[in-house]
């Protein structure tokens, strides 16, 4: 059972205090009150966690098999399912996190633990016909120790897609999980201890990006990088990883548009919408967080949609509302100013959900706004705003949708509703993101479906197959044999 009280770093199987013992305070988003504290390391810490991801590579993980390594993914999986309750509930508090999100998210890790439990031992080279007298194949290899970096929003989902398949593809892990969620994860990779994972195959230390988060990214032993984060930072990563051509996948932001054309099943469509803001209070990467209506319905849609918004609730996360509270105060400061940004710029906001009577005045809560008519340039329809807000906007025809589509800096998910066949695969085709989705949105999450994006959603694939390409290097081995 986790130690409430002081949580520690994980390196080589074992729970340490960061080198010169400072700490951060935990803070639960329903309260604004501190109920523990992690460790905030520092780059001797990561330095000691590489070593230790070195050692256990040279001296164990490369010498497995690839079945042996998805037998222990599947160990993990199990163990993960045994103790999913309790694992929710830590991500529970930690991030705000309703009920039902926290339930799902211990299952998401529970399965992308079991899918590339599966994929381990499925992943191969070729053989390529070449000349007379010479035989070639290639070898898919392991980068051999890979870093992650991940944020507060999913910290158990995004930890099980990343982790579960550099492991499977071969790779040991040093992760840095966010500063502000990270406690589920320190109880993860006990539990890998437990199904016998070697020490250092997973090593976990907390802290600050700009120290710990640095050090990683310029660490001369991580081989590989995986980051799931800001444009920004994701900006900073890639820099420092160019300075020694290390391999990086980044997972960055959206200004994901759901295209509402005049023949959709509104039926279908209202709740996926309103499901893809609401979730995690609009704290998720691919967050439907832009909805473009054709003008024809523009009217009756959003007068639909308002009374759905108008009805939803976000409180105190064990009342299991439609979403909790945001992570931090700062993140709350951030949303609200984009809404007063949108209000200075004349925009109308159409419909507002509520903050249930019983949320801590304390508590990081942010009412759901849907905002009406918002220009395409304004900064609310352009950035990410990372919280429950939806700026809806109209258009004339398939050329005019696909414009505002793809008139962002991001491309990571779009939403496409329509019942008309040819339409949806020119809109498929020409709206540029990493994934589209036609009369749904999200897929239910699907770790099988290759997920990341283009233009500064960022590059490389995450879940899914996919991902375990990124996590290998190909190595071409020819032959002359005459
Ligand atoms: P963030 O970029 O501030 O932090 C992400 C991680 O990077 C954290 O662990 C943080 O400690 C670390 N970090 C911060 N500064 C660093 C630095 N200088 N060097 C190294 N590491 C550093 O983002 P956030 O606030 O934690 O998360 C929100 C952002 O993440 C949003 O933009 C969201 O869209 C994005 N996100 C993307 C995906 C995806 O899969 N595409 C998923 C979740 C979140």
């Amino acid at each position: 059972m986790q130690n409430v009280g002081m949580q520690l770093h994980y390196i080589a199987n074992t729970s340490q205090p960061a080198s010169d013992g400072r700490t951060i305070a935990v803070i639960d988003p329903a309260t604004g009150q501190a109920y523990d504290e992690i460790q905030r390391g520092t780059a001797q810490d990561i330095d000691q966690a590489v070593r230790a991801a070195r050692k256990c590579y040279d001296s164990t993980w490369r010498k497995l098999s690839a079945a042996e390594r998805g037998r222990l993914l599947m160990r993990w999986s199990n163990k993960v399912a045994e103790h999913a309750e309790e694992l929710a509930a830590i991500e529970q508090r930690d991030c705000g996190k309703p009920t039902k999100q926290a339930r799902a998210d211990a299952a998401a890790l529970v399965r992308y633990f079991e899918y590339y439990a599966g994929a381990a031992d499925k992943l191969h080279g070729e053989t390529i016909p070449y000349m007379d007298g010479y035989s070639v194949l290639t070898w898919r290899e392991a980068h051999g120790v890979t870093g992650h970096i991940v944020p507060w929003n999913y910290p158990m989902q995004i930890f099980g897609r990343c982790v579960g398949a550099a492991l499977a593809a071969g790779n040991v892990c040093v992760v840095k999980p966010s500063e502000d969620a990270c406690l589920s994860l320190l109880r993860v990779v006990e539990l890998a201890a437990e199904v016998g994972f070697p020490p250092g195959a997973i090593n976990i230390v907390t802290g600050y990006g700009h120290e710990v988060g640095d050090a990683l990214a310029h660490h001369p032993g991580i081989e590989h990088i995986s980051f799931t984060g800001s444009p920004t930072v994701g900006t900073l990563i890639a820099q420092a990883a160019a300075l020694r051509h290390c391999p990086v996948t980044l997972e960055l932001g959206g200004k994901s548009p759901q295209i509402i054309f005049e023949d959709a099943d509104l039926d279908a469509a209202m709740p996926m919408v309103i499901g893809a803001i609401v979730q995690n209070a609009g704290q998720t990467c691919s967050a439907g967080s832009r909805i473009l209506v054709q003008q024809s319905i523009y009217e009756p849609l959003l007068e639909r949609l308002g009374k759905l918004f108008t009805a939803l609730r976000v409180g105190p996360p064990t009342m299991d509302l439609d979403a909790g509270p945001l992570i931090r105060a700062s993140q709350q400061q951030r949303v609200r100013g984009f809404l007063a940004d949108a209000k200075a710029a004349g925009v109308t906001v159409a419909a507002q959900g509520r903050v249930a009577d019983e949320a801590s005045p304390d508590g990081f809560y942010q009412a759901p706004t849907l905002l009406r008519d918002v220009p395409a340039d304004h900064r609310v329809a352009q950035e990410e705003v990372f919280g429950p807000v939806l700026s809806a906007m109209s258009f004339t025809d398939e050329d005019h949708a696909v414009a505002l589509a793809n008139g962002t800096h991001f491309g990571l998910v779009a939403g496409v509703w329509t019942r008309d066949g040819g339409r949806q695969f020119r809109m498929a085709k020409r709206v540029r993101s990493g994934q589209v989705f036609i009369n749904n949105y999200g897929a239910g999450g699907g770790v099988e479906l290759p997920f990341g994006g283009v233009k500064s959603s960022g590059y490389g694939r995450e879940k899914g197959f996919e991902a375990l390409l990124g996590f290998t290097t190909l190595k071409t081995v020819a032959i002359r044999h005459g």
